[in-house]
């Protein structure tokens, strides 16, 4: 345990370890035999042997972590769980990036530029990936007001 700390590198509540990672958590490798290090650790810190049902995690979202306090023995079942919970919060945040990223495909640096460029609209056109319309609308200042479809709201006034 002393030479594990030792490697380690204090990071907040962390202990971070600097050597070989699976999936797993960190591992050395004795006599050709791979040892999962999360279990020793939890092993030292609950004084009693790890649950061989379960599976050594970590909860403050370092795979390298290897504090104590932070090794959880999960059943699988709450693993994949917690799995699941994870990836459907990065779907999530993935359709909101997507979302943002759209709407903002103009920069205003961009709409600034074509509004007061020397540029034709074709050139314009062409360096931003929109269409010429589109050029003729940021220019007479509709930029955004309308942005999902130029012409929506047109025939209102
Ligand atoms: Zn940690």
């Amino acid at each position: 345990m002393e030479k594990i700390r030792a490697r380690c590198e204090e990071n907040g509540d962390c202990l971070l370890w600097p050597g070989a990672i699976t999936t797993r958590g960190p591992v050395v490798t004795l006599n050709q035999k791979q040892i999962q290090l999360r279990r020793v650790v939890w092993e030292d810190a609950h004084q009693k042997p790890f649950p061989p049902d379960r599976v050594a995690s970590v909860d403050c979202g370092h795979i390298n972590c290897l504090a104590g306090a932070h090794i959880i023995a999960r059943t699988r079942a709450q693993l994949v769980a917690r799995t699941n919970r994870m990836h459907a919060s990065a779907g999530r945040n993935a359709k909101i990036a997507n979302g943002k990223r759209r709407a903002s495909k103009l920069s205003e640096e961009a709409a600034e530029e074509i509004r007061t460029s020397g540029l034709s609209a074709q050139e314009m056109s062409e360096k931003h990936s929109i269409t010429k319309a589109y050029v003729y609308m940021i220019r007479a200042g509709h930029f955004r007001r309308n942005y999902s479809s130029p012409f929506a709201g047109l025939g209102a006034r």
